[in-house]
């Protein structure tokens, strides 16, 4: 987990993506250069972005992101890079770079290979299934179901609301990164509350859930709380990320544990 906030940046978090395999993310957020500066990984080894749907904070860092390999860690243009997104999205991230950076990103944008489609593989075997969730509509709201045969599979939530097909896919896994973004008291059902990820945690009691997208300061950081610095009580298979979180597959199971290198 490169980041575990929302949009407003609680204390100790920079914005919610995951990383797979080391290159491979899932969104890119405006603060991803920082979180990939902060974990030593170079922008260029990045090979496959998947993007969940287009509010800022999943996907603002993206013309950054072009601009480091642009001027800095990919020069020549030669490493691949590789966007999975529904249709749509390319143009919506093409007006967003030509806002941000107009004729420094053209090069790097053209030789994007840009896959649409809903179900799909990468050649290192990992495969991936985008479904609907209940968000925002006029942001193409979707989650992944990821899998990559015995090395496991998993669900990424995207940015949702409590959702029946959502659901059935974190019923078909056995670790879900789930965004929940918003405190108990404000009035949304686009997103995911304490209460909802308390159902839906004892409802699949054999999922792991890895809480991301949080309202939730880091706790222990020592400022006034933005919202609150305390975590919900939930089912012992919920699990609150902090940035740098890692899952590893182990047989069968997942372990997951927070990385020494960001500790503090
Ligand atoms: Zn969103």
């Amino acid at each position: 987990m490169l980041g575990t906030g929302n949009a407003f940046l609680p204390y100790g978090r920079y914005h919610s993506f995951a990383m797979i395999d080391g290159k491979h993310i899932i969104d890119c957020p405006p603060t991803a250069l920082a979180s990939f500066r902060r974990e030593g990984h170079s922008v260029s080894d990045i090979e496959t972005i998947f993007i969940t749907h287009v509010h800022g904070d999943h996907v603002f860092g993206f013309p950054f992101l072009l601009l480091e390999r642009t001027y800095i860690s990919d020069r020549a243009h030669e490493k691949p890079l590789t966007v999975v997104a529904s249709k749509g999205v390319k143009e919506r991230l093409k007006q967003l770079c030509d806002l941000a950076y107009p004729g420094s990103l053209e090069t790097i944008f053209e030789r994007i290979q840009w896959r649409e489609e809903a179900d799909g593989e990468l050649d290192c075997g990992l495969t991936w299934h985008r479904f609907k969730v209940y968000h925002d509509e006029s942001v193409d709201p979707y989650g992944y179901h990821f899998n990559k045969g015995k090395e496991g599979g998993f669900v990424h939530s995207g940015d949702s609301g409590p959702c029946e097909l959502l659901y059935e896919e974190i019923a078909a896994t056995s670790m879900a990164i789930l965004e929940m973004g918003i405190p108990e008291w404000v009035a949304s059902d686009t997103h995911h509350k304490p209460s909802d990820v308390d159902a839906l945690a004892k409802t699949t009691p054999n999922v792991e859930f890895i809480i991301t997208h949080s309202f939730i300061d880091t706790p222990g950081s020592g400022w006034e709380p933005t919202v609150t610095d305390t975590y919900p009580i939930h089912p012992s298979n919920v699990h609150h990320a902090e940035d740098g979180l890692r899952m590893n597959r182990h047989g069968t199971s997942w372990r997951v544990k927070l990385k020494e290198s960001t500790k503090n």
